[in-house]
């Protein structure tokens, strides 16, 4: 049995336990599951194929040439694809054409595009916006108070299926503070439920923290590093800005 996979029955035993550990109160989903996501960014396709074979099937990349890369290398495999990286405008198309769920989408603009990219002959792509959650600190995701807006408009957007709520903490090693901010998605998560929209995801906790992300009501983890082991250096250029 090889490292990775090792690694992968340790962070799905860790996930199960992280489950039994959970207040009832801090499920958002019906069916109460969590979903690994393994963040093969800067992976090897063999790496992925090593852990699809251990009963792997969800992987998330982030850049899209290295993505549409090992696609075409495991096309004999039945990968579902999420894109969690940044989202340029001028790669809406081919991430609708390639991917079953994007995560980020923070900008009106860049659900507009995707939903309008996404072909007819496939099912609407999953979306999930992201947060800014950790405030000034962070570039990325939207601010908590154009959240409603945003989330109503991408609702109605037909190619898309919003199915919730994505964050990407500032890494920190305060435990309160992680579980403070994962405690703060599940308010914002629960709030727009209150208003009416059928959501049933929660894509927050990664490697170091993907614990207490599940004890606060993460549906989906993902996790690069504690499955593959720390990153090697980047292995396409083109996407690396
Ligand atoms: C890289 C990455 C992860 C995984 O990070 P690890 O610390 O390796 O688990 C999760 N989510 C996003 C958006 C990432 O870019």
């Amino acid at each position: 049995m090889g490292t990775s996979t090792k690694r992968l029955q340790d962070v799905q035993a860790d996930i199960q336990l992280a489950v039994t550990k959970r207040d009832t109160h801090h499920i958002v989903n019906q069916d109460g599951g969590v979903t690994l996501l393994a963040v093969s960014k800067a992976q090897s396709a063999e790496k992925l194929r090593e852990a699809y074979q251990a009963g792997q099937t969800k992987f998330g990349e982030n850049y899209l040439q290295e993505a549409l890369n090992k696609q075409t290398e495991l096309v004999d495999l039945a990968i579902e694809w999420h894109f969690i990286g940044p989202i340029q405008s001028n790669k809406t198309q081919p991430i609708a054409q390639h991917f079953s769920w994007v995560h980020g989408v923070d900008r009106l603009k860049i659900a507009q595009r995707l939903n309008d990219a996404r072909p007819a002959e496939m099912p609407p792509l999953q979306i999930c916006l992201q947060v800014n959650i950790s405030g000034e600190a962070s570039k990325s995701g939207i601010a908590e108070d154009e959240l409603s807006v945003l989330v109503k408009t991408v609702s109605a957007l037909p190619k898309l299926k919003l199915r919730g709520l994505m964050a990407i903490p500032e890494p920190t090693d305060d435990e309160a503070l992680q579980r403070q901010q994962f405690q703060r998605m599940r308010f914002l998560f629960n709030r727009l439920i209150n208003e009416g929209y059928s959501l049933d995801t929660l894509s927050m906790g990664m490697s170091s923290d993907y614990k207490i992300a599940i004890e606060e009501g993460a549906t989906i983890v993902r996790i690069g590093s504690a499955i593959f082991g720390a990153r090697p250096a980047k292995i396409t250029l083109e996407d690396s800005h």
